[in-house]
């Protein structure tokens, strides 16, 4: 297909969240942690299965693809070793964070390197915080960051075309969206152990998932409705910090909730809360 102006081809645009702790061969705290040895080891599989989902997506006829960095300082990925058909958004502060770009008008969304929620089995499972959450419900439903950023990117009618991680998190993304592909890249022994293929193995597998699931790309009608979250931390002091937030009520001795008009407001909430909660926990007592 002829490249535009832009340097993007006519078919969809596609929209990749990448976080880390799903990817392959990833099971360790010290794989994810910035700064670490390790870490820059894991950048190179993060990139990796980055590049089989652009190959796959273009492939199946994806004419743009923007990877939006999702995790921690959300400056993981290897510029220099991206597949040169995407574009790469790095760096964080950004209004709609894991999930920025979905309101770029993209016809589809890859959950990348995602993981099972917080109180859940599943490596390296936590939603946000990864010591202090114990659970997170979505208009009562148990919500991981799938399920959240899955609703989000259902505001702008986008369809989640992949998820990728670790059978803990493809059995999560069998419940919140049930038409994407799930490509196990490891299975879960537990929280920080995993049999994990080789990357050359999961890059197959992820290129051939996402060659497949651009059939699904296309926009759907905008889904906009009120929505509620709750939270519980591990220790109440967390919950009554949270509760200083306009909008939010404690209720119960860890537990606080609020509701929007939108989900981009519930996530702009979720966020203020979770920052203001993670600022008051204190040395070892958390
Ligand atoms: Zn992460």
């Amino acid at each position: 297909m002829p490249a535009n102006e832009s340097g993007r081809t006519a078919g969809p645009s596609v929209l990749i969240s990448a976080d880390m702790e799903g990817v392959t061969g990833v099971t360790w705290t010290d794989d994810v942690v910035p700064g670490t040895e390790q870490w820059q080891r894991f950048r190179t599989m993060l990139t990796g299965d980055v590049n089989a989902t652009v190959a796959g997506a273009c492939a199946g006829g994806a004419g743009g693809v923007l990877v939006n960095e999702a995790h921690l300082s959300q400056r993981n990925l290897l510029l220099e070793d991206l597949d040169t058909r995407a574009r790469l958004l790095t760096g964080r502060h950004k209004p709609l964070s894991m999930m920025e770009g979905i309101d770029s008008g993209v016809d589809g969304a890859v959950l990348l390197g995602y993981h099972a929620g917080s109180g859940c089995e599943g490596v390296l499972s936590h939603t946000y915080l990864p010591a202090h959450i114990t659970g997170v419900w979505l208009d009562e439903a148990p919500a991981s960051e799938g399920r959240l950023n899955t609703a989000l990117a259902a505001e702008y009618g986008v369809p989640i075309l992949v998820v990728t991680g670790d059978d803990r998190a493809c059995a999560d993304a069998a419940e919140y969206a049930r038409e994407a592909e799930h490509v196990v890249v490891k299975e879960c022994v537990s929280r920080y152990a995993a049999v994990c293929d080789p990357p050359s193995v999961t890059a197959a597998r992820i290129a051939e998932a996402a060659e497949r699931s651009m059939r699904r790309a296309g926009r759907a009608e905008p889904v906009v409705s009120r929505h509620r979250i709750e939270i519980e931390f591990d220790a109440s002091h967390l919950a009554q910090a949270a509760a200083a937030v306009p909008t939010v009520a404690e209720t119960g001795l860890r537990r606080i909730a609020f509701e929007a008009e939108t989900m981009t407001e519930a996530m702009k909430a979720f966020k203020v809360v979770t920052s203001i909660a993670d600022g008051a926990v204190q040395g070892k007592y958390g």
